[in-house]
């Protein structure tokens, strides 16, 4: 029996820990490299939308993933000054049934503690931590891997690369994009923090996803952990771009931070946002969507490819995306150039198309003034099946390569 192929994975967050499992299912050998020492998330949530769902249904990973997940009943879209409800569509079985795969929220640290367990019991998966990518050289057959593990240096050879390795991926770094290819910084902070249910005000505790939009400002929540939790994602513009951060999920927020921003919103708003003792602070960035994503031996996966504003909440979603795209690549030719330039044909256009699309959704989010109350009407007067019909293009699982 011919030998395997060995991929190597540089980052084991989402995308990586995925794209291990996607590719060890397309028959090839894993080595997946963490530069972190325990793979762990910091609390905040996630929303998976059916896009996302559906990929990890796919891998065999759904059910796992599901017993850690709620289902929302719907979305429900709120004006910041008064509360009115703007719109609202189902998330639930018309959703699941509409876009192919159900819509969930869960905890990151949940979701990467399954996708972490999946890895680990699989014989064709390796997981090395404290092992930070250094840099690479594409070879006649294969491609050498630098790393630098407890303060020594070694190299690793395998046939290809896969770069998962984040916003600042230094793997990108070295594909020859040139020096204009930066983070953009978008001059918001992203806020999070989890409430506990039993501090927080009774009207946060459906089990709905709740969008509230306000004059440069919007505010997400949703439960958590069977309703014990609630997550809350508060997105403000912001002059702090983090620089001094080196990990950025650890920063830390005070309550008197954020409340001020929210002092006139509506009270269910102002409650919640009262609640939380403690905030993570994010300062939010993205790329141009970038006219290559491989080498012959070489490609990006998740944020490391196509980092983009969380309007949409797709990062993660188009990470997995990435994930399930490349396994399919491997798993219909087991040549490493084609199948790494089918992966990049299959996802270029679509990551370019989310990132785009998120910048636009965050300028209509953050509206004030007369093209708010524009925004407002035009919501208030779409049916739940028209606002639906809008997402098709991003949700609908089946609308894939
Ligand atoms: C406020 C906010 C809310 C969001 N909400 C959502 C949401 O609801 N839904 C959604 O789909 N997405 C959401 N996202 C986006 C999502 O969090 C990211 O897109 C996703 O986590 C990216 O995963 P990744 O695996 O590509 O990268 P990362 O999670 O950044 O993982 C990269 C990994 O690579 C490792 N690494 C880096 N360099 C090296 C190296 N040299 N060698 C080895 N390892 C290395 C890092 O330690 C890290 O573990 C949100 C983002 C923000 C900021």
């Amino acid at each position: 029996m011919a030998e395997k192929l060995h991929a190597i994975i540089a980052g084991a967050g989402i995308g990586g820990l995925t794209a291990a499992i996607a590719l060890a299912r397309a028959g090839l050998r894993v080595t997946l490299l963490e530069r972190a020492r325990t793979i762990q998330e910091t609390g905040a949530g996630l929303q998976l939308a059916p896009n996302a769902t559906g990929v990890l249904g796919e891998l065999g990973l759904i059910d796992y993933v599901m017993q850690a997940a709620l289902t929302p009943e719907h979305l429900r879209i709120r004006r910041a000054s008064d509360g009115v409800e703007l719109s609202s569509f189902p998330l639930g079985v018309i959703a699941e049934a509409r876009w192919g795969a159900p819509s969930a929220v869960i905890h990151r640290a949940d979701l990467q503690k399954t996708l972490l367990e999946r890895c680990a019991i699989n014989p064709d998966i390796a997981i090395e931590t404290g092992a930070t990518v250094t840099g690479f050289a594409e070879t006649a057959t294969g491609v050498e891997v630098a790393i630098k593990q407890e303060g020594e240096a070694r190299s690793i050879s395998a046939d290809l690369l896969i770069g998962a390795d984040g916003l600042r991926s230094p793997i990108r770094a070295k594909l020859g994009l040139g020096p204009a290819d930066q983070p953009i910084w978008s001059g918001r902070t992203a806020w999070r923090a989890l409430v506990p249910a039993s501090e927080a005000p009774k009207s946060a505790l459906k089990l709905e996803t709740s969008l509230w939009l306000g004059p440069k400002a919007h505010l997400v929540h949703y439960p958590l952990r069977h309703g014990a939790l609630i997550n809350i994602v508060a997105i403000t513009e912001d002059g702090w771009r983090g620089e001094e951060a080196a990990d950025l999920w650890a920063i830390s927020g005070k309550p008197s931070d954020v409340s001020p921003r929210f002092s006139r919103w509506h009270r269910d708003a102002r409650m919640l946002v009262a609640a939380a003792k403690e905030w993570k602070r994010w300062p939010l960035f993205d790329r141009e969507p970038t006219s290559r994503w491989t080498l012959e031996r070489v490609a990006l996966l998740g944020d490391a490819a196509h980092p983009m504003l969380p309007f949409f909440a797709q990062g993660a979603a188009q990470a997995i995306e990435d994930a399930g795209a490349l396994g399919r690549a491997f798993l219909r030719v087991h040549d490493v150039k084609t199948a790494l330039a089918d992966y990049e044909s299959a996802r270029k256009k679509r990551a370019a198309d989310v990132v785009i699309a998120s910048r636009r959704q965050g300028a209509i989010y953050h509206m004030r003034g007369p093209l708010a109350f524009a925004r407002d009407l035009t919501m208030r007067s779409l049916s739940p099946h028209l606002m639906m019909s809008r997402l098709d293009w991003l949700y609908d699982y089946r609308k894939r390569d």
